[in-house]
């Protein structure tokens, strides 16, 4: 490992409902460390991009929006607040039609390219859990811990019904099946950083787990891995 233990990089990825953000946010509180919210990132994009009327196919301003724009996360309670030039959008950025746009402007590469250098630039300190879908694999490829959190398609479908379900909109759970099935197609199959588990990246199946057995699985990989690598040292 290249850092002290204070400093480490988590990288957590999964498909939708996984329970990424709910591990990633209490990991990061038991360990003092930022949570960082990848997905947070593109969806603030996207919002900006549909408030602009972009094309969501047209790559290169896309690209030159991401250039311009500032993300800022910033950590308020048990929360995070989500910032776009200065404007809180954290609310926005999880209504229907940005979450659908997300899945189509994170398959460009180039506006990946700009997010990538972004997530290692609020990451440069070490002391981060950064959930997303290409954390282990093409963020940090070194991150010292990678997990893959996944649960079967009827618990993540439940999960998302009880999500929009408390954010006040009522939706139809074959309906969200369909949804969740599409964006995991298209993580899984694009060419730029599909989704996939990174070789070293310890699995856990969140579907019958409550999330504070989940991040004591994950703790207790931490420790068993920082003490091998002192061991080693
Ligand atoms: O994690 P969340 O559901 O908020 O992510 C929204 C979308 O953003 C994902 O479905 C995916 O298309 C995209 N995303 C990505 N790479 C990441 C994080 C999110 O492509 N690291």
């Amino acid at each position: 490992m290249s850092r002290t233990t204070d400093g480490l990089i988590i990288a957590i990825d999964g498909p939708v409902g996984a329970g990424k953000s709910t591990a990633a946010r209490l990991l990061a509180k038991r360990l003092g460390y930022r949570y960082i919210d990848s997905g947070a990132m593109y969806r603030a994009l996207s919002w900006k991009a549909l408030r602009a009327g972009l094309d969501l196919d047209d790559e290169q301003s896309l690209r030159r929006l991401a250039d311009e724009t500032s993300i800022v996360i910033e950590p308020a309670g048990d929360r995070e607040l989500i910032l776009v030039d200065g404007q809180e959008v954290s609310r926005q950025i999880r209504e229907r039609e940005v979450e659908q746009a997300t899945s189509k402007i994170s398959t460009h590469p180039s506006v990946r390219s700009v997010m990538v250098t972004h997530q290692r630039h609020m990451a440069a300190q070490g002391g981060v859990v950064m959930d997303g879908r290409d954390i282990g694999t093409v963020v940090f490829p070194d991150a010292d811990l990678k997990f893959y959190l996944t649960a079967r398609v009827e618990v993540r479908t439940k999960r998302r019904y009880l999500e929009t379900q408390a954010a006040g909109a009522t939706r139809k759970m074959d309906e969200l099946a369909e949804e969740i099935t599409l964006r995991d197609a298209r993580d899984m199959g694009r060419r730029a950083s599909p989704l996939r588990k990174a070789d070293e990246a310890v699995t856990i199946d969140t579907s019958d787990l409550p999330v504070s057995q989940v991040v004591d699985a994950m703790e207790e990989e931490i420790r068993r891995k920082t003490a091998a690598s002192k061991g080693s040292t």
